[in-house]
Formats: C-alpha cells, sequence, structure tokens
C-alpha cells in the first residue's frame, strides 16, 4: 500500500484542478494559482547546549498574495518538507479567500523534532530562523502564526527577533502571541472553537441532534483539545481521542478536562489511564463507529486504504489536509458529509486576522466581541460553503474549492499579469 497518493502538494493541485474545471478557468489563469510564487529553503547553524553546531533546513513558502499579505503557519515537525510546506501554503490561500480575510496565503516548516530539544536550543533555533526568513516576513508583506509543533512562546521570540532588527517593536508581524505581548483574546481557542462551530452547523442541516452525540477527535494538540473541550461542553459524548501516543477510548464517554489537565502537566497522553479506558491504535481509532470524527493532527489519514471503513455521518477536518482526493470520492459515494479543512479550521487564521488589525491598530477587543465575529464569520462561511454544494451537487469541499478559488482568480484577473 506504500506511494498511493501521499504527496500533499500534489493532492492539493489536484484537488485545485478539479475546482478550476468547475469553474472553467482559463488555462493561464490555471498555470498562476496552480503553483507558489515564492519558495525560500535556508540551511542555519545553531549552537547546541553540549557545545555542538547543528543544521537546520526550513522552509517559507508564498503561494499566493493578490488578495493581500501572505499569511500561515510555521511548523515544527520531522515530517516537513518542501512538498509538504507548498501544498500547507496553497492550502492557506484557498482558506483565507473563504473566509473572505485579506490576506493570500504562506507556510513555514522546520525540519525537526521540537521534543528533542532544550527550551535553550529551541529559543536560539527560532531566533535564528526568523533572522533567515526575515527577508520574506513582515506585518504588510508575510505574517507567520502557530502550527504543529509550535507555540505562543516560540511566536513571542520570533515576534521579538525581528523587533531586534528592526530596533522598534512590531508585534503585527507575527500572530498567535501570547497575551501579554500584544496577542489577541481567544485566539489560542480559535481554530477549535472554529471547528466546534461548524460542526454544529452541519449537525443542524444534517438533522443529527448534538446531545449525545459520540464523537472521536485524532490529535490532542491546540486544535484536538480545544475542539473535544467545546464539543463535550456542547453535549456531546467524547468517545475516543489521540495522539502521538496512541488513541484512549471509552464508549461511556471520556473525562475530556481530566485529559487535558494531564496533557498539560505531561506533555502528551502517554500514560493517561482511568476506569473504562481502552487503548487504540490511531488507525483504529479512525475506524470506530460514531457521528463524529474530527481529524485534528496531520495530513493523510483517510486515504484510499481505509476510506471505505469510516464509520461516522459527519467529518470536520481541524488539521489540514487529513483526507486524499481519492478517499474523497469514496466517503462521498458513502454519503458521509464532510466540512473541508479550508472551511473547518479556518477560525484560527481569522482570529490571527483580528490579532494583526488589533496590533496594526494598538487598540484591543475583548473576548466577547472576538468570539461573536469569529461565530459571524464561521457561519456566513458555512452557509456560503453549503449553498454552492447544494447548488451544484458537488461535495463540501468541491463547494469551498468554487468559492475560494473564484475569488482568488478574480482578484489576480483585477490586479492584471506585471508588467
Ligand atoms: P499541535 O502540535 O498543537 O498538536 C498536534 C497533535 O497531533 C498532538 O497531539 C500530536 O501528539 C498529534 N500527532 C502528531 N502526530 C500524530 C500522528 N501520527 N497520529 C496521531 N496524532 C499525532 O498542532 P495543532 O496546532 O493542533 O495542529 C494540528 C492540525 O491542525 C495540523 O494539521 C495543523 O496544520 C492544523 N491547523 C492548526 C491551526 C492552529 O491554529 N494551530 C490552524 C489551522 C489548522
Amino acid at each position: 500500500m506504500a506511494d498511493m497518493h501521499l504527496n500533499p502538494f500534489e493532492n492539493a493541485q489536484q484537488q485545485f484542478d478539479l475546482a478550476a474545471e468547475k469553474l472553467q478557468l482559463n488555462s493561464g489563469m490555471r498555470r498562476v494559482l496552480r503553483v507558489p510564487q515564492r519558495e525560500l529553503s535556508v540551511n542555519f547553524p545553531v549552537k547546541m547546549d553540549n557545545g555542538d553546531i547543528e543544521v537546520f533546513t526550513g522552509y517559507r513558502v508564498q503561494h499566493n498574495v493578490s488578495r493581500g499579505p501572505a499569511k500561515g503557519g510555521i511548523r515544527y515537525h520531522p515530517a516537513v518538507d518542501l512538498d509538504e510546506v507548498r501544498a500547507l501554503a496553497m492550502w492557506m490561500t484557498w482558506k483565507c479567500a473563504l473566509v473572505n480575510i485579506p490576506y493570500g496565503g504562506a507556510k513555514g516548516g522546520i525540519i525537526v523534532d521540537p521534543g528533542r530539544l532544550t527550551m535553550p536550543e529551541l529559543e536560539r533555533m527560532t531566533r535564528r530562523f526568523a533572522t533567515e526568513i526575515s527577508i520574506l516576513v513582515g506585518a504588510e508583506k508575510d505574517i507567520p502564526a502557530p502550527d504543529v509543533g509550535t507555540n505562543g512562546q516560540i511566536m513571542a521570540w520570533f515576534m521579538d527577533t525581528i523587533s531586534m532588527h528592526r530596533g522598534y517593536t512590531v508585534p503585527a508581524v507575527i500572530t498567535g502571541k501570547p497575551v501579554e505581548v500584544g496577542g489577541s483574546l481567544g485566539r489560542v481557542e480559535a481554530t477549535g472553537r472554529g471547528v466546534s462551530i461548524v460542526a454544529r452547523e452541519a449537525a443542524r442541516h444534517l438533522g443529527m441532534k448534538l446531545e449525545g452525540a459520540t464523537v472521536v477527535v485524532q490529535g490532542f494538540g491546540n486544535v484536538g483539545s480545544v475542539t473535544a473541550d467545546l464539543l463535550h461542553k456542547m453535549g456531546c459524548r467524547i468517545i475516543a481521542v489521540s495522539d502521538v501516543s496512541g488513541g484512549y477510548y471509552n464508549r461511556r464517554g471520556l473525562d475530556i478536562p481530566a485529559m487535558i489537565e494531564y496533557v498539560k502537566k505531561n506533555r502528551s497522553l502517554a500514560g493517561y489511564k482511568a476506569d473504562g479506558i481502552e487503548t487504540v491504535s490511531n488507525a483504529d481509532l479512525l475506524e470506530l463507529e460514531c457521528d463524529i470524527l474530527a481529524p485534528c493532527a496531520l495530513e493523510n489519514q483517510i486515504t484510499e486504504a481505509n476510506a471505505d471503513r469510516i464509520n461516522c455521518k459527519l467529518i470536520v477536518e481541524g488539521a489540514n489536509g487529513p483526507t486524499t482526493p481519492q478517499a474523497d470520492d469514496i466517503l462521498f459515494e458513502k454519503g458521509i458529509f464532510v466540512v473541508p479543512d479550508i472551511l473547518a479550521n479556518a477560525g484560527g487564521v481569522t482570529v490571527s486576522y483580528f490579532e494583526w488589525v488589533q496590533g496594526l491598530q494598538e487598540f484591543f477587543w475583548t473576548e466577547e466581541e472576538i468570539n461573536n465575529k469569529l461565530e459571524r464569520i464561521m457561519q456566513h462561511s458555512f452557509e456560503a460553503v453549503l449553498h454552492q454544494t447544494l447548488t451544484h451537487k458537488v461535495s463540501m469541499r468541491m463547494g469551498g474549492y468554487m468559492v475560494a478559488v473564484a475569488r482568488v482568480a478574480e482578484a489576480t484577473q483585477i490586479r492584471g499579469i506585471y508588467p
């Protein structure tokens, strides 16, 4: 089963091609939007605590900036590669267009297991990477944010480094910062909050009651843990969650607040024990019978190899790219309703946008204002995609792509081809 359409960039291009075909985009526009505009690869040295020098490889890719400055997270993970970053950058372009915020798409990453580094090593690596990609980033041109393996502290080091170069503090150069240094209230929870909002909207559309609905969540980091917590608070029964250490399953429901506390202390769910819990593999977890499945870890989790055995009514994609195009076709045939990543996890970039706006105007909003604005944008975006989906009798992914790609193509067309 090796090598079955698991290159994320090829998958992203295939998703784009399908939408371009449906929208009947002209061939010139297809050629423009199919590839990233800019790609920067950097190899840079970092002094380790024991005096050794290690060289790390990182990337920053800007896919398209027709609608505004580039926006997208930075990932620290051993499996980062250029094609993954390209795919993530392209998905950011569509996501920002879909929720109609004035950004293009970008992404960055370093090939590293951050858990292996001490805090001082992590700080030195982050500051050197920020310096290496500083030729691309800036509040008015490219604004990074957290992704897998990065967090508010790393964003603060990044902001401080760019500020030291400039000689003054530039909070709007990056989002996902701690509130103490210009971060936005509600940003930490924003992606999971958005996932729970679209899950609620999709359940309403499907006539599914959230009270007592069974939920499986893969990944228990920023996105997965907040999604599980908020769906739990909406009355759902979270029957299984997982992280890199494996899956934890109890048909009668898990104690999500206790699991979040456990991860705060122990960094992962490894070793978590409670009455009635069985352990399952990440692969088996995806196939558990449930109402709602929320993949919130990495790409390529639902593929042609397991799509047929997925046993839920609704999938909300907290992760980017968890479903391959081949799996999409199988899920569509099976009648599983999929809320695609570019819609489902857009809450994060939406509140990042709020953080950027607040930073630029040096005027901050209450958490209630932020959550209300987020709620409105997620609801409107869900309705726009559903409308497109029902009108054209296509999947929600295709509906979402049709809205997003049309907006980016239109902006590109209006601006014209320079020179
Ligand atoms: P994170 O680093 O906070 O958490 C990742 C989680 O996935 C951890 O629990 C980790 O143990 C788990 N994991 C890693 N490898 C796994 C594997 N092979 N199987 C199962 N679990 C595994 O990252 P995050 O910010 O929560 O991001 C998760 C996903 O959501 C990514 O696809 C990311 O691109 C996407 N996303 C994040 C944001 C954001 O604001 N952080 C926004 C939009 C989309």
